[in-house]
């Protein structure tokens, strides 16, 4: 073993990554991974879909073995909560005061889930869905027949929304502004993603400002603005989520909403990097700065990092990319447009199967997927190219994606 040592802090998915990506990309000095949750690294999306539906078996979530962190000589600090950098000692010194050195470090530390604040006194109750011990505890509460209120129409409120009816409850979605999913997604796909929730069922109420939520004998009222007030057994909050970026902060690296990181990981502190969730990174092919939370960013970021902490500096370069599976509906998103001024779609999205392209001057900027997985991986291919394209073509499904992407 080389006398270098590495430190990861964060042991989620991005970390779990990085540590592995080290020894393939042959790093061979000391690597210790530390985590604040006692579970080994493991991937979330599952968390709000099968696991949550009781589906998918929880032990499939982990990115590797118990073993595999022995045997590739990984020390593993589970239970152990990082609580400050010292850049000018490279250490970091955890909750219980132990100290770990580095000659480099690695933030993985992702984000937590946005807390609400409104007014009564249920707020402690609320649940926020980000780990494994959330997805058992809403678990256990996902019972038939009860009223379940979800604040938020985010990504991860529908999913929540979906399993619980698909679990027999009573779903109610309460979203500030005029649709679901954010600002930056087309509203036709805004309208197809209601159509299909409240078609099973669930209700939503958009324009709901919430005051307050008060707990009401075994269950909970929530008042709204306009005077009305709904009840509810469980209620769960999505409202979005937050970087775990204090600890850089205090430790005086560049932050803004993130750790501001270049495309190969570097914080302004030479020897501290970091990657996932956390971090705010140029990205080389949008020419500008992004921050992302999504499976795919954490993977394949942590991956690049990590090569250019072993030696290797290869630009973290990808077109963004999420997915997100709503009842039978898998939808998934390329690109990060802030704007398009053309959406062109190919196929009939009644028809549940479609995508729907982002257009700027006449160049794909975003795509979006109505189960059509296949065709995205050629969409990604067309955004990263930057070149305009024939409208009338993208719309023709007789003209193959990959014919354009040449
Ligand atoms: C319910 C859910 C569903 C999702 N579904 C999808 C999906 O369908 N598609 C998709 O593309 N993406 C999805 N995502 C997003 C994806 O899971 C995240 O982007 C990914 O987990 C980010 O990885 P990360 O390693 O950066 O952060 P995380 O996985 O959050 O890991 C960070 C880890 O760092 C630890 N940590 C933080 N601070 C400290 C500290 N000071 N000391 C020690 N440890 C610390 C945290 O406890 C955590 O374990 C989903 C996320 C959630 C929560």
């Amino acid at each position: 073993m080389s006398g270098e040592s590495i430190v990861i802090v964060g042991a989620g998915h991005a970390g779990g990554c990085a540590a592995a990506a080290l020894r393939s990309a042959g790093f061979a000095g000391r690597i210790t991974l530390i985590g604040k949750e006692i579970h080994l690294p493991y991937e979330r999306p599952p968390l709000s879909k099968g696991v949550l539906s009781g589906e998918a078996d929880p032990t499939t979530l982990f990115l590797r073995a118990e073993d595999w962190y022995s045997e590739a000589q990984v020390d593993l600090q589970l239970d152990t909560h990082v609580v400050e950098i010292v850049p000018g000692r490279k250490v970091v010194v955890s909750e219980d005061g132990k100290t770990f050195s580095y000659d480099k470090l690695l933030l993985t530390t992702g984000a937590r889930a946005r807390k609400l604040t409104v007014g009564g006194d249920a707020g402690p109750d609320i649940i926020y869905l980000r780990g494994i011990d959330d997805t058992f505890l809403l678990r256990g509460r996902l019972t038939e027949e009860r009223k379940i209120a979800i604040i938020g129409a985010g990504f991860i409120g529908l999913e929540i929304g979906a399993t619980a009816t698909k679990l027999g409850c009573a779903v109610e979605v309460f979203e500030a502004s005029a649709g679901p999913m954010g600002r930056v997604m087309p509203k036709d796909i805004g309208d197809i993603v209601v159509r299909l929730h409240s078609a099973r069922g669930v209700h939503f109420r958009f324009h709901a400002e919430i005051t307050s939520i008060h707990r009401q004998g075994s269950g909970y009222l929530i008042e709204l603005a306009n005077g009305e007030s709904v009840e509810a057994d469980v209620v769960i909050a999505g409202i979005g989520a937050v970087p775990n970026d204090e600890l850089a902060a205090e430790a005086g690296l560049a932050v803004s909403d993130g750790i501001i990181v270049d495309e190969f990981g570097r914080t302004s502190d030479p020897s501290i990097f970091a990657a996932g969730d956390v971090t705010r990174h140029y990205n080389p092919l949008l020419k500008r700065q992004i921050r992302l939370e999504a499976w795919q960013n954490a993977q394949n970021q942590a991956n690049a990092v990590a090569n250019v902490m072993a030696g290797r500096a290869v630009p973290f370069a990808e077109v963004p990319w999420l997915w997100t599976d709503q009842f039978d509906m898998n939808l998934q998103i390329a690109g990060h447009p802030m704007d398009w001024d053309r959406l062109i779609w190919r196929g009939d999205p009644d028809e549940g199967h479609a995508i729907a392209f982002q257009l700027v001057d006449g160049i794909p900027v975003g795509a979006i997927s109505i189960n059509n997985a296949r065709e995205m991986r050629f969409a990604r291919q067309l955004i990263a190219k930057a070149i305009p394209v024939d409208p009338r073509l993208l719309a023709d499904k007789s003209c193959k994606l990959q014919e354009l992407c040449r």
